[in-house]
């Protein structure tokens, strides 16, 4: 693939942000890439691992003469971010956002953008419990979404080229409202991950195990947590302070239906949770064929040393 911006701004140099320079050089799809982090400590290990090819001491510095800037910072930094690089925006520029939120970015972001830059927000739907520098890798967007949420009006032309650019990361790319956006990963994204941290949370409440039964015996299903549990503070305080409303909706059918169930295992209703489960069960055979995660047993965890099977 040739050039599709001859510069690109990663402000924020995090898993997202590191993942997109890994793809982005990949794929040959920019001629220089700049970023730019809040710390001295994230910026010199950007500049050490050689992560873009410049990194900036401000934010403003990262997105001079940039042709696409992406924010790829906690939902909750956005606007303070885009208002300090607003008066340095080339004309013509797009500035888009990775951020997991849309309604409550935009809101913060669009105010500050200037007339004569096009402003896309976006959101890839790939991520791990890992952040920093460090963490990105190419591969993180392969075969996965990325939904974009352009405002009604947007250039049809930019949106094509941010199309292409997602599409050329490895992600397919769907277009969407911004409350339809919040709703869908309130339920698919956001309210499991609180679900998470409560479990894991309600574990570490009872101590009497957590000092050696709950890692001892993890496998059993609560390791599948723990893993989502360890996910950014930082980032998930920002997501339910920001899609509150569609994450509260979730929660509160999430309540009932754990109400229903409760209620079936104390009337023994065998029927209602075998069909119960029967439905769940097919949603996960949906999600393997649409080629969004592996049937392979154990979600195709590789054995290590320490879970193999002995030798015979
Ligand atoms: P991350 O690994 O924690 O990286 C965040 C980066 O933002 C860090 O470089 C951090 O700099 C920088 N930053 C924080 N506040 C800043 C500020 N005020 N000004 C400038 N830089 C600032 O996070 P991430 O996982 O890449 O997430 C970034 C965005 O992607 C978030 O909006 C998140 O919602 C979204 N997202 C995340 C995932 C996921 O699974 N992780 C998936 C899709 C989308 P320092 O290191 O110096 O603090």
């Amino acid at each position: 693939m040739s050039v599709i911006y001859p510069k690109i701004a990663l402000i924020g140099l995090g898993l997202i942000a590191g993942s997109m320079a890994h793809a982005t050089r990949r794929a040959g799809l920019a001629g220089e890439i700049s970023g730019y982090a809040r710390s001295a400590e994230t910026r010199a290990t950007a500049a050490e691992i050689g992560l873009v090819d410049t990194v900036c001491d401000s934010a403003a510095e990262a997105v001079r003469d940039a042709d696409l800037v992406v924010l790829c910072v906690p939902v909750g930094a956005m606007g303070a971010v885009a208002a300090e690089i607003a008066p340095v925006l080339k004309p013509g520029a797009v500035v888009t956002d990775v951020g997991s939120v849309k309604a409550a970015v935009i809101e913060a972001v669009a105010p500050h953008i200037p007339e004569g830059v096009h402003f896309i927000p976006g959101h890839p739907l790939a991520g791990t419990e890992h952040s920093g520098p460090r963490s990105g890798f190419a591969e993180l967007f392969d075969n996965k979404w990325c939904i974009l949420v352009p405002a009604e009006g947007s250039d049809p032309a930019e949106l094509a080229r941010l199309r292409t650019y997602w599409e050329e990361l490895g992600s397919n790319v769907d277009v969407m409202d911004p409350a339809h956006h919040d709703l869908v990963l309130a339920v698919t994204s956001h309210a499991p991950h609180l679900i998470a941290y409560t479990m894991v949370g309600v574990a570490d409440d009872l101590r009497r195990v957590t000092d050696s039964e709950v890692i001892k015996y993890s496998a059993a299903g609560f390791r599948d947590f723990t893993r989502i549990a360890a996910s950014d503070p930082t980032m998930w305080r920002d997501v339910f302070l920001t899609n509150k409303a569609a994450t509260l909706e979730i929660l509160g059918r999430f309540t009932e239906e754990l109400f229903a169930l409760q209620r079936a295992i104390r009337t023994e209703d065998g029927d209602h949770l075998h069909d119960y489960f029967t439905r769940t069960r097919a949603i996960r055979r949906g999600i393997i064929d649409a080629g969004q995660d592996t049937d392979a047993p154990d979600f195709g965890r590789v054995p290590t040393a320490k879970t193999k099977a002995p030798a015979e």
